[in-house]
């Protein structure tokens, strides 16, 4: 073993990843292509949202004081929709005016009713007011945003509702991180493609596909490998390549102990391995070094394993290279509905079901809890964060990653 750290506690392998912090670039794109991109900048308002008041219902504008004592028979003076209002009449006493949503509010009225507590006259002239209007159904100027307001900091990884933010605000461009490009490399005599044809003792690739799906889930690219066999010069070939063609690197098998382990044994002799092995379960094995200055993750070939290592190591790392952006997970408390095994030394991330119907968040393991048992993490809705010595008795209290 060449030294570097081993079978360290989860806290330390993050200390560790964090002092080979990855430079990223950033470039400007149009919105249309910006969702689930890390921004790079703090993004600032360039208007008030709402840009000026304006009403929050369709309906009737007019001044409250009219509306008190409903019904209140009014007349209207004009009509006012959403993107028309130069030169509105001004509301005066007893004077109404019909609005619709989103429609800027004429100068005198203060309060609005919606439609349904409205009745108009049959020559349309007037409006009786069935209650008293709302003043709280006027959107108020910047209510929800000033002009220059900082809106979206650096580092969010751009939702949905980002994405609109950024429109609403007024921006077509904005600076996001550049995407990483990450090479996935499996290792394994035994690995075929899915719809390959399969000997008596091989199995399919899945680590490929379900790391390059959480890769994208990150915000950046991957490329994946075909499959290395169980041969130091294979590996050699394809680990040479992905370092000339990515940022980072990621193996998949070959970790443990076992003779056969030559991700492990290749970085010893050729790589240089800043720690292998942590303490958390499932996942131990992992390995953390640099092949020809390219960062590389040696992940455990079993598939549960493999992802849930990701999203504890490899994530964070991720994000750390773009301002704290990127998929992150969110934690939860919850209470063991059920006996859990926990570990002295380990952190334990039992895969668990969340039962929220009740008072507390309930957690029941998704069953067999193997690390080769993938469906198990299908199933589940998140991860136990069970420190190490921590009772895993139930009735226990625990955080929860969310997956
Ligand atoms: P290893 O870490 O190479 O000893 O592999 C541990 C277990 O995971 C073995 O049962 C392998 O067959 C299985 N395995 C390794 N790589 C993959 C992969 N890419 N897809 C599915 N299973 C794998
Ligand atoms: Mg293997």
């Amino acid at each position: 073993m060449s030294g570097a750290p081993y079978f360290i506690p989860y806290g330390e392998a993050l200390e560790i990843l964090a002092q080979y912090p990855i430079q990223t670039q950033t470039e400007k794109l149009h919105l249309d292509e910006v969702f689930n991109r890390v921004l790079a900048v703090d993004l600032q308002s360039k208007v008030d949202d709402p840009r000026f008041d304006n009403s929050a219902m369709d309906g009737f504008a007019f001044r409250h004081i009219d509306s008190l004592q409903p019904p209140s028979l009014l007349s209207i003076v004009q009509t006012v929709q959403a993107g028309t209002g130069e030169n509105l009449t001004h509301v005066g006493p007893n004077q109404a005016s019909r609005i619709m949503t989103g429609a800027p509010i004429p100068e005198g009225a203060d309060a609005i009713l919606p439609i349904e507590f409205c009745k108009v006259s049959s020559d349309g002239k007037k409006v009786s007011l069935l209650q008293e209007g709302r003043k709280h159904f006027i959107r108020k100027k910047g209510e929800n945003l000033r002009l220059g307001q900082t809106a979206l900091s650096k580092g969010t990884l751009l939702s949905p509702s980002s994405v609109g933010l950024c429109a609403t605000m007024g921006h077509s461009h904005v600076d996001v991180f550049k995407k990483l490009t990450i090479g996935i490399i499996s290792t394994g005599d035994e690995l075929r493609l899915p719809g390959e044809e399969l000997g008596e003792t091989e199995i399919f690739e899945s680590n490929s596909f379900g790391l390059a799906s959480l890769v994208s889930m990150n915000g950046h690219n991957s490329i994946r490998y075909n499959s290395v066999s169980d041969s130091i010069d294979n590996l050699r070939v394809q680990l040479d390549k992905a370092a000339e063609e990515c940022d980072i690197i990621l193996t998949s098998g070959g970790v443990s102990m076992g003779d056969w382990d030559l991700v492990r044994k290749i970085m010893e002799e050729e790589g240089d391995i800043k720690f292998w092995r942590v303490k958390i379960r499932p996942g131990s094995p992992p390995l953390f070094g640099f092949w020809k200055k390219t960062p590389l993750f040696g992940l455990p070939g079993n598939p549960a394993s493999s992802h849930v290592v990701f999203r504890m190591l490899v994530s964070p790392y991720l994000r750390q290279s773009t301002e704290g952006g990127g998929f992150q997970e969110k934690k939860v408390r919850v209470k063991l509905a059920e006996s859990l095994k926990t570990n002295r030394e380990c952190l334990v991330l039992r895969r668990i079901k969340i039962d929220s119907s009740g008072k507390h968040l309930l957690a029941y393991s998704t069953g067999y809890q193997g690390s080769g048992n993938l469906n198990s993490l299908v199933l589940a809705d998140g991860l136990t964060l069970l420190e190490p010595g921590h009772s895993g008795e139930k009735g226990t209290w625990c955080d929860a990653l969310i997956l």
